[in-house]
């Protein structure tokens, strides 16, 4: 829905990615016409020497990145202190409870995490506590798949070297936990993202995982799961329910001033000062607070920003490059949705992909459906119903990535008219990642 109302704009820009693009490939071809390849090599050096000349827009771009940890970190001194009360005892080598985090996206869970983590380790060096903090991301392709693969990431991330496939499940989860029973110590396994590593594995490894201090002589483990997904801890096992759930803590969303404060001192030291033209920092910060106050997208926003008009040849970020800034990260985002997608989900949109590449622009559920049997035979997929085919639709359709009317068809039931909501230079990305992800 949310990509579907803002359509009308979404084109406009669209159009002045293209004249932008003509104008280059035109600009370009002057070059090559006007002189042959040495004017051409002498427009490109002068080029690059402006390019140089020029004074930088970021002077330290990393502080932008997601994975950058700042030293200060405004609006989250509450649940910072409370994850350090929880987690304290570790220094006098008693047991820290287990702990559930919870908040949307972006609201400084990860962040917090790893800088108490941080923090706590530090201190420990200092005092010679054996304690061992493990940090696995369950959103990783590569191993939110399987338990055998979340296990072998965990006893890899406790630095025991364990064969991709082949061994026994038991046989991996015991490797793991003779590298924490290893020695006296506290080790705190934080799992992030944990509501995906449910999803696609089930809870039965969180309960294994829950139960295994039961089986350590010399270490004792405690458990921190991070959830994006604040209903994820209702769905699971009652027994896992009660005891990762030993303490809880919250983090919820930023308002606009809170985003445009954490902007302000990220930015402070990743641009060049005076860089940031007037009502920047409150535009990105307004953009933000209003999908669910995410920092990430922000942060993103603003980093965006200052690319386009680097490349603009401006010296200022001006709230026209945030509006540019917010279609590209939609972009990406389009993308980044469809690959989250269950198979099923992507074969449909494939399907409907494949039939509107021409001159279709209409077409119905039933032809859909054939295109989906074809597609699922190609790639050994399970075909689904018809019905639930129709259901999957209506999905995509809400996800703002096709467009699906429901017609009527008298005593012939109920059809969907199918069309695309989405510009074609995008549609062709996304062929070529829905190839990707169903191989
Ligand atoms: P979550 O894990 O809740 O989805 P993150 O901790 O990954 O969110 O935060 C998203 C982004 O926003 C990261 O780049 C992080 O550094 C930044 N961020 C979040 N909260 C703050 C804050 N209070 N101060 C500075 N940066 C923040
Ligand atoms: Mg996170």
């Amino acid at each position: 829905m949310w990509l579907y109302q803002r359509y009308p704009f979404y084109w406009r820009l669209i159009l002045f990615f293209r004249k932008q693009k003509f104008i280059n490939v035109v600009s370009l071809a002057t070059l090559e016409v006007s002189g042959g390849m040495m004017a051409g090599q002498v427009g490109l050096t002068d080029f690059f020497e402006q390019f140089l000349g020029k004074q930088p827009l970021f002077i330290n771009k990393k502080v932008m990145q997601a994975n950058y940890i700042p030293d200060i970190i405004p609006h989250r001194k509450a649940q910072i202190e409370l994850l350090a009360s929880i987690l304290a005892p570790a220094l006098r080598r008693e047991k820290p409870s287990n702990l559930f985090i919870y908040g949307k996206t972006g609201t400084g869970k990860t962040l917090s995490v790893r800088y108490v983590l941080q923090m706590l380790e530090q201190t420990a060096r200092q005092k010679g506590t054996p304690l061992k903090t493990v940090y696995v991301n369950c959103k990783l392709k590569k191993i939110a798949d399987t338990e055998y693969r979340i296990m072998t990431e965990l006893a890899r991330a406790m630095g025991r070297d364990v064969p991709t496939t082949g061994l026994p499940t038991d046989e991996v989860y015991n490797v793991f936990l003779s590298a924490v029973d290893e020695q006296e110590q506290i080790v705190i396994l934080v799992l992030d993202e944990i509501d995906r590593l449910v999803a696609k594995a089930g809870d039965e490894i969180l309960y294994n995982l829950t139960r295994i201090n039961s089986e350590l002589k010399h270490a004792q483990l405690s458990i921190v799961g991070i959830s994006n997904d604040v209903r994820f801890i209702e769905n699971v096992d009652p027994r896992v329910k009660s005891s990762l759930g030993e303490e809880e803590a919250i983090f919820p969303p930023y308002n606009a001033a809170e985003l445009k404060d954490i902007l302000e001192k990220r930015a402070l030291i990743a641009f060049r000062p005076g860089s940031l033209g007037e009502g920047v920092l409150e535009k990105c910060a307004a953009f933000a607070a209003r999908e669910h106050g995410d920092a990430r997208r922000a942060l993103e926003l603003l980093r965006v920003a200052g690319e386009v008009a680097e490349r603009e040849n401006n010296d200022i970020v001006k709230e026209e490059h945030i509006d540019k800034a917010e279609e590209k990260v939609e972009r990406d985002r389009v993308l980044e949705i469809v690959a989250l997608q269950p198979k099923q989900s992507q074969a449909v949109l494939h399907a409907t992909l494949v039939l509107l590449s021409g001159t279709k622009k209409k077409i119905e559920t039933g032809e859909v459906f054939e295109k989906y049997k074809e597609i699922c035979a190609q790639i050994g997929l399970a075909v689904l119903t018809q019905r639930r085919i129709s259901d999957l639709i209506a999905e995509l359709d809400m996800l703002g990535l096709i467009n699906a009317k429901v017609l009527s068809k008298g005593r012939y039931g109920r059809t969907r008219e199918i069309y695309l909501s989405i510009p074609d230079d995008l549609v062709e990305k996304l062929r070529l990642k829905l190839k990707e992800e169903l191989g």
